[in-house]
């Protein structure tokens, strides 16, 4: 088919003994974690785990910058378990996401315009330039689930420049990846080539040109990115 111009590549990732991964959309859970979300001012007892979206090409994929992002002054990395679907539907059932529709996973970074995010939740706007931002989801090569095995607990981990910023357990998210899979699917359908970034523990705080940021779940490719200045 002609078009108007040239469209948009696929965006895809590298996946371990498989054809690259076409993404197709990215969806994300806020507040999954207990820890994490009584430090941003929840309560995990109250306050149900909820879904956002970030668009495909923010993807930062094979590129060891992450070009520090205009429009904030408080940019914050967020380590996370990122699940992908190869299988879509809707109403999936619980006690099928594991082995139907995972196809692997993969080591994610939620950058987060901190400064813009607080500034929408006082006024009640959406966040999607806090969150939904050009590069706002480095993301490793998949390890297929073959590979990877089922992950229900592990260690996520995030360091800066070395230190441990983010220590948690993947254990500990409260949606646990079938009852997340069940329910974003009772929202929307779901298809092939579907991310979902999980969550992440307590910790985060601001990162400055120059960091190199080590993003880690056990099991899994880890990933490595260096905050480098901003675009001109
Ligand atoms: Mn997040």
């Amino acid at each position: 088919m002609d078009y108007a111009f040239p469209p948009a590549p696929v965006v895809t990732l590298d996946a371990m003994s498989s054809n690259p991964f076409p993404v197709r959309r990215i969806f994300c859970v806020g507040q999954n974690y207990p820890d994490h979300a009584r430090e941003m001012g929840a309560d995990p007892g109250r306050d149900e785990p909820f879904f956002f979206m970030k668009p495909p090409g923010a993807i930062l994929h094979n590129q060891p910058v992450f070009p520090y992002p205009p429009g904030t002054a408080d940019l914050q990395p967020e380590v996370e378990l990122v699940v992908a679907l190869h299988k879509g539907g809707k109403n999936i059932p619980v006690d099928r996401v594991d082995y139907d529709y995972v196809f692997g996973y993969a080591v994610g970074l939620d950058m987060t315009r901190r400064d813009l995010q607080r500034a929408a939740r006082e006024k009640g706007r959406p966040w999607d330039m806090a969150k939904a931002f050009d590069h706002s989801a480095p993301c490793s090569a998949i390890t297929p689930e073959f590979y990877a095995g089922n992950i229900s607990r592990g260690k996520i981990e995030l360091k800066v420049n070395g230190d441990i910023r983010q220590s948690g357990d993947v254990g500990d998210m409260i949606l646990k990846i079938p009852q997340m899979v069940h329910t974003l699917s009772t929202l929307v359908e779901l298809f092939p080539g579907d991310l979902i970034f999980t969550g992440t523990p307590a910790g985060v705080g601001p990162v400055v040109p120059g960091d190199v940021i080590e993003a880690t779940v056990a099991g899994l490719e880890p990933l490595i990115v260096t905050i480098g200045e901003p675009a001109r």
